[in-house]
Parts: structure tokens; C-alpha cells; sequence
């Protein structure tokens, strides 16, 4: 059902931050998807920053990896993870990434003498940044960072406010998430704060045609019909939102409210019915208490923000509901175990599996081989994500003797580093844009433990590091009870290792995390999972 020219759907948030504006996004784009349509997905966030290589993970969250090596904000992960299609850098767009452009282009001299202006210049390159990730697709849903009103994203908001005119509103459609709160003293979900935020953005000249509305507690019609009277937005477009018991029910909740009827109306899309039972599948799954409760020892540096970490808890979670277990994951802080004589194998002993995720710098790390060189000795299974590969490597050396052996993001002038930079890395630390990143080919060897749990032999993984296997020490892996069993076909580098002897000890050097799905959980994440269940 080919449309030829693009149509957006627009999402903004207000009343609060942190409502899951990008997640419903994402359900909006798992349905129209489920109608047949070519749906893409952008974010917009309003820092000043080019993109999100260089944010502290902490505060931001996870940075969220595409297949073309941009370096994004996690929503992107809950884009691809609700619509099953690989996300571009175009799909990301920090305000920093604009204003670069725009200044470069005005010493380019691009603009003839003309005085540069937030509108219609940053604006207008705000729209040609959406229109061009727009293209090719029947529907482009746009997520604009922020809450309506800050400072900020104004030049967002004008910026949509603006493309709505030049395609035609019927050819767009504003969402607005808002909050309502409940009042335990009168039992009630309050709408106020909900209109006042419509009212703000319509005094920044747009008006939404949608409102979905979050809550903790469920909201009865009467609550929608008296926002739809102070809003005017009409009762059928208003979708309530209660405190769901897993992010996938999302798409449901909004179908159920018919949301993404109005929607594909509202643009003009003739579209088919969409069959959601796969998903309802997912959902049953991820909702369901199994008899089996897995317990995961996650051995990891930031210990206080779950974001940091999204899009490995949602593999770890789907690999455990496909095989009808449920886990629980508890966070190891690594630092704790930095000093020598802490040991670490005490606490992970209770734990039926570990798992080392990706991380930079020098804290946890010392932890983090001691927990690598603890699962290696009690065979206890272990799945290395980056780091946890390069941790995993240093463990074995240390283990078979190689005290000394270590990695240049602790010790760059160690004699023995079994990881290392690759040319020209070493000075980059702190610099964005410089890793290798993105997709790489690997070839997996015949009869591994890698082969087994992909059953395939070429893939294709999403990387984000500077470390690499000292190619040098390769010929020791196997008197240090490891093996490589996978390399990049072109540059040789290492891209898998797993221990011999063991039952389940698998590390890879790229990110498996960003290409799970909950419909289909990553091969590796699979494959660990159904080692603990074998035990
Ligand atoms: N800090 C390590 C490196 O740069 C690992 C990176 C990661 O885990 N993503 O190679």
C-alpha cells in the first residue's frame, strides 16, 4: 500500500517529564506498522550536545546504538524493539547536531550575506532533518524531547509547528502526552495540569489532535469527557494511560482506546486490520509468573539508574519469558571488588548466572575480571557484553599465570596487555564519535559454543568500543582454557570468545543487547538463558 508522500504524527509531553512519551511513540508505530504501513520513528532532544556518545549514562541512560554507528538516545532502543526495524542516525537528532551544521554552512558563506536566524533558519533545518528521515516511509512519528514550555525545545515545537503548514494539517497530526494526578483526599484523577499544558501549546500555535493520557491508577470516562471538554479535543482521541504491568502492553492499552484508528484516519490512510495476536504473545509472556525464577548476578559500575542499562535487562527479560522463566537481576557493584583480596565469588555464588555488561573507565574494573576469573574456575555461566569480553580475556591470562595481564583502559604502559587500542585510539578517551561503531561482519567458527547458540555462521553485530583482543596473545588462549570463535573476517579482530571446558562461558566483543527483540530474543542472550534452565 505504497503512499507516496510522507505523512508525521508528532509527539510532545507535558505537565511532567519521564511519562514514556518515547514508548508511546513506539506503541503508535507497532500499530500502524500492524496496518500495513512504512513506519519510521525520530528523536528529537533539545541538548546542546551532537549526540549521545559522550553523555554520562548515568543521568542519561543507555546510549543506544544503530546499525550505521550513531551513537543515540535509548528511545531509539524502544523504537526498534516496538516496531522490529533497524533505526539510522538519522533517527536521532540533538540540537547540537543542527547548530553545527547551521554554523558551518554560515562560514561557508551558504548564506549569501543574510542574517542567520532561529526562524526560519535553525527551524528550517530542524524540518529538513525530519523531512529527510522522513522519506521513503508512509508514516514518520516524531518524538520532541522535553515537556512543552521549556526554554529548550521551543525551537522543536516551532519547527513542527511550522512543517504542520507546509505539508497540510491533514497530512499531520500532533499527540500530546500529558499526566493526570490523583488526589487521594477526593479519589480522583485531576485534569487541570492536563489542560493548562494543552493551553500552553496551543499558545505555541499548535493544537493537538490527540491526548494520551498517563496515571497511575485508571481513569473513568467521565474523567476523559470533562478533559475533552476544557482541551476540545474530541473524546474518541483521548487514550488513557494507567501504570502498566509491562512497557509491551502499551500498543494494547492504545489500541483498545482506538488511538491508531483515529490516526490513520485522520491522515487519510486506507488501511488493513491489524492482527496483533503476535504481540498480545509477547505480552502474555512477559506477564506471566513462572514456576522458575532464574537469579542473574549483574556485576556493573552505575548502580542507580536502570535506563543505563535498558536495553540488556529487556534482552535478558526476553530470552527468560521465550523460555518460560522469570528472572530477577541483581546489581553486583563491581568498585566493591576493586581491591585486591575483596572477593567477589562470596556474593556470586548465590547467583546461577553472571553477567558482565559494556562500561568505560577504570572503576569496577579489577571487580569485574574477578568476577570473569570466578565463573571460569566454579563453572559457573557467564555472559560478557564489551567489557565483559575484555574482562573475560584478562581473567583467563590471570588465571593460567599471566598475573600481569591487563588492558590499556587501566594500565596503558602495561607490559602485558592482552587488550589494547587500535592505531590512533589511544589519545581519543574522551572524544565523541571516535570508536568503532556500528555494524561489523563476524564469522563464527564451525562446532563452538557461538555457532551453537546462533546456528549460523556469519553475522552481523553493532559494536561501540575502543578495546580490541592483542591479537598477539592468541596462541595462549587455549593453555588459558579460552577460545576465540569469532573474528571480523577483514580486519582478523577478535569478535567472540568462550571458555573450554566450561558450560557456559560466552563473551562478545560488540553489543548483542541492541539487536534483541521481545518477539525474538537475541541468539546469545538466548543461549545463556537456557544454559541456566540446563543446569
Ligand atoms: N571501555 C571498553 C572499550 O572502550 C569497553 C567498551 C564497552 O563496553 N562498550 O573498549
Amino acid at each position: 500500500m505504497a503512499q507516496s508522500m510522507t505523512k508525521y504524527v508528532f509527539v510532545t509531553g507535558g505537565v511532567l517529564s519521564g511519562l514514556g512519551k518515547g514508548i508511546t511513540a513506539a506503541s503508535i508505530g507497532n500499530l500502524l506498522k500492524a496496518r500495513g504501513l512504512r513506519v519510521n520513528l525520530q528523536k528529537c532532544d533539545p541538548y546542546l550536545n551532537v549526540d549521545a556518545g559522550i553523555l554520562n549514562p548515568r543521568e542519561h541512560g543507555e546510549c543506544f546504538v544503530t546499525k550505521d554507528g550513531a551513537e543515540t538516545d535509548l528511545d531509539l532502543g524502544h523504537y526498534e524493539r516496538f516496531i522490529d526495524e533497524e533505526m539510522t542516525a538519522a533517527s536521532s537528532l540533538m540540537s547540537g547536531r543542527v547548530l553545527k551544521k547551521l554554523i558551518e554552512d554560515e562560514r561557508a558563506g551558504k548564506f549569501e550575506g543574510d542574517d542567520v536566524q532561529i526562524i526560519p533558519h535553525l527551524t528550517g533545518a530542524i524540518q529538513d532533518w525530519i523531512i529527510k528521515a522522513g522519506e521513503g516511509f508512509d508514516v514518520h512519528i516524531v518524538e520532541i524531547g522535553g515537556t512543552v514550555g521549556d526554554y529548550e525545545s521551543l525551537s522543536f515545537i516551532e519547527a513542527i509547528r511550522e512543517l504542520g503548514l507546509k505539508t497540510g494539517l491533514n497530512n499531520c497530526l500532533y499527540v500530546h502526552v500529558v499526566y493526570l494526578p490523583y488526589l487521594s483526599a477526593s479519589n480522583e484523577l485531576k485534569t487541570k495540569p492536563a489542560q493548562n499544558s494543552v493551553r500552553e501549546l496551543r499558545g505555541l500555535g499548535i493544537t493537538p489532535d490527540v491526548l494520551v493520557c498517563r496515571s497511575e491508577q485508571s481513569s473513568s470516562q467521565s474523567v476523559i469527557k470533562k478533559l475533552s471538554l476544557f482541551s476540545g479535543v474530541p473524546v474518541d482521541s483521548i487514550a488513557a494511560l494507567p501504570n502498566a504491568d509491562s512497557i509491551y502492553r502499551v500498543p494494547l492499552t492504545l489500541e483498545k482506546a482506538g488511538i491508531a484508528d483515529v490516526i490513520a484516519l485522520k491522515l487519510g490512510f486506507n488501511v488493513k486490520k491489524p492482527d496483533l495476536s503476535e504481540w498480545q504473545s509477547v505480552v502474555d509472556k512477559a506477564t506471566t509468573a513462572y514456576p522458575k525464577t532464574l537469579k542473574i548476578g549483574f556485576v556493573a559500575k552505575y548502580m542507580d539508574n536502570t535506563d543505563t542499562y535498558m536495553s540488556v535487562f529487556e534482552a535478558l527479560k526476553a530470552a527468560a519469558w521465550h523460555n518460560s522463566a522469570n528472572i530477577t537481576i541483581d546489581w553486583i557493584n563491581a568498585a566493591k571488588y576493586d581491591a585486591p583480596g575483596s572477593d567477589i565469588g562470596a556474593v556470586l555464588k548465590s547467583y546461577d548466572g553472571i553477567v558482565v555488561p559494556g562500561g568505560f573507565g577504570q572503576r569496577g574494573l579489577e571487580g569485574k575480571i574477578k568476577a570473569a576469573q570466578y565463573a571460569l574456575t566454579q563453572q559457573k555461566p557467564y555472559l560478557g557484553l564489551c567489557l565483559g569480553l575484555q574482562m573475560a580475556v584478562i581473567a583467563a591470562a590471570r588465571n593460567a599465570g599471566l598475573t600481569e595481564a591487563n588492558t590499556f583502559e587501566l594500565d596503558p604502559d602495561g607490559q602485558n596487555l592482552v587488550i589494547i587500542t587500535m592505531d590512533g585510539q589511544a589519545d581519543k578517551l574522551m572524544t565523541g564519535g571516535t570508536m568503532r561503531l556500528g555494524n561489523y561482519n563476524c564469522r563464527l567458527e564451525e562446532g563452538t559454543l557461538a555457532h551453537k547458540v546462533y546456528n549460523q555462521l556469519d553475522i552481523v553485530e553493532r559494536h561501540r568500543h575502543r578495546g580490541e583482543c592483542n591479537n598477539n596473545y592468541l596462541k595462549d588462549y587455549q593453555t588459558w582454557g579460552i577460545k576465540a570463535s569469532g573474528f571480523n573476517p577483514d580486519s582478523n579482530l577478535v569478535e567472540v570468545i568462550e571458555g573450554i571446558n566450561h558450560p557456559f562461558f560466552l563473551a562478545s566483543q560488540y553489543h548483542p543487547e541492541f539487536k534483541s527483540r521481545p518477539n525474538r530474543p537475541h541468539p546469545m542472550f538466548n543461549g545463556f538463558i537456557q544454559a541456566l534452565l540446563e543446569r
